[in-house]
């Protein structure tokens, strides 16, 4: 009989207990115990969010997996008490929610949006029509489970879509590189760039001085990946010069983004707090009892993070 710690804040319990209790039943495991107290030594498995009650996992020690609730691990993929496998979130969910982000963020700037809604001063600017999707070029950096759904999405919207990852990929319409040498290849012919990396120590300040000069003049970025990801002086000095366009950023390094910071108050700056998407309790509920399933029956573990890579 597997016990379960639910290690997240409070009124999270609320929201996903019927859920899980409903996925445990489906997957044959209505036995099992599901709780947000217990005896760190019975625990066997920990849903786990950042913020929450467990810091230290040493006390809980037969402990078979963590079961991230968010796909982003950068809080405690470095936590050295923590010896079991550790597992991050694939929501079907969460992609379906970020893929509708960025379609309608990169949509907002192909098709110049802002001249109409922010421009309505009684001048009939006649003749000036988007261009076709399939005239510009996107990419995305970053083509895990969330990257690789947007760009699947603008591809098939008609964009040239390209994309970059660690590692050789293939996606259907989507011309890809991967390493540092296809970054700056990427980059040059971008349009517009949306960040779906995650937070490690070979990411950061992906975006810099060096890397935004690369981009065409006027280029836009889109980030709802982390706020680590850019050298926030890097952009800002980009932006002022015209070097980009604008950028869309959902995510900083400090959260909440300061009410001082620079870029609430920057034209060329759209913030948005943190809401590209995520975590959809219903489908997530699943995803952790199928790893759960999974631990009981034998089976490896679905979406393991790679602690060495961070991700
Ligand atoms: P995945 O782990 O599935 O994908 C990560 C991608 O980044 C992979 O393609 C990976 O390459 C690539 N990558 C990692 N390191 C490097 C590197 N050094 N150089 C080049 N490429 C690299 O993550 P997800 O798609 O699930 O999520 C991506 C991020 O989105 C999360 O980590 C999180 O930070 C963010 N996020 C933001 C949300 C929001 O609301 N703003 C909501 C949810 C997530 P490879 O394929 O070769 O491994």
């Amino acid at each position: 009989m597997p016990n379960i710690l639910f290690a997240a804040r409070p009124e999270r319990w609320t929201l996903y207990e019927p859920h899980l209790r409903e996925a445990l039943a489906e997957a044959g495991l209505a036995h099992a115990v599901l709780t947000t107290e217990a005896d760190p030594s019975e625990v066997d498995y920990i849903v786990y969010a950042p913020n929450g009650p467990v810091t230290d996992f040493t006390p809980y020690t037969r402990l078979k997996a963590v079961l991230n609730l968010w796909a982003g691990v950068e809080d405690v993929v470095g936590n050295d008490t923590l010896k079991a496998p550790l597992a991050r979130m694939v929501d079907y969910g969460l992609t379906e929610g970020m893929v509708e982000w960025v379609t309608g963020h990169t949509l907002r700037h192909h098709l110049g949006m802002d001249a109409h809604i922010h421009g309505q001063d009684g001048v009939w600017r006649a003749g000036i029509v988007p261009p076709l999707a399939r005239d510009r070029t996107v990419a995305i950096l970053g083509l895990g489970a969330l990257g690789s759904g947007c760009a699947a999405a603008l591809a098939g919207l008609g964009f040239h879509v390209t994309g970059w990852s660690r590692t050789p990929k293939q996606i259907e319409g989507v011309r890809t590189e991967h390493g540092p040498d296809g970054l700056q290849d990427i980059l040059k012919s971008a349009e517009i760039v949306t960040l779906l990396l995650p937070d490690t120590p070979a990411t950061e300040n992906t975006l810099n001085a060096d890397t935004l000069s690369l981009m065409p003049r006027g280029a836009v970025i889109l980030n709802p990946g982390r706020g680590a990801l850019i050298d926030d002086d890097a952009l800002l000095a980009a932006l002022d010069s015209g070097g980009i366009g604008h950028a869309t950023l959902d995510t900083f390094r400090i959260e909440p983004l300061p009410a001082d910071h620079p870029f609430w108050a920057h034209p060329k700056v759209t913030v948005t707090p943190h809401i590209a998407s995520e975590t959809r309790v219903e489908s997530a509920a699943r995803v952790i009892v199928e790893n759960i399933r999974r631990g009981e029956a034998g089976q490896p573990f679905l979406h393991l993070v790679d602690r060495t890579l961070g991700y």
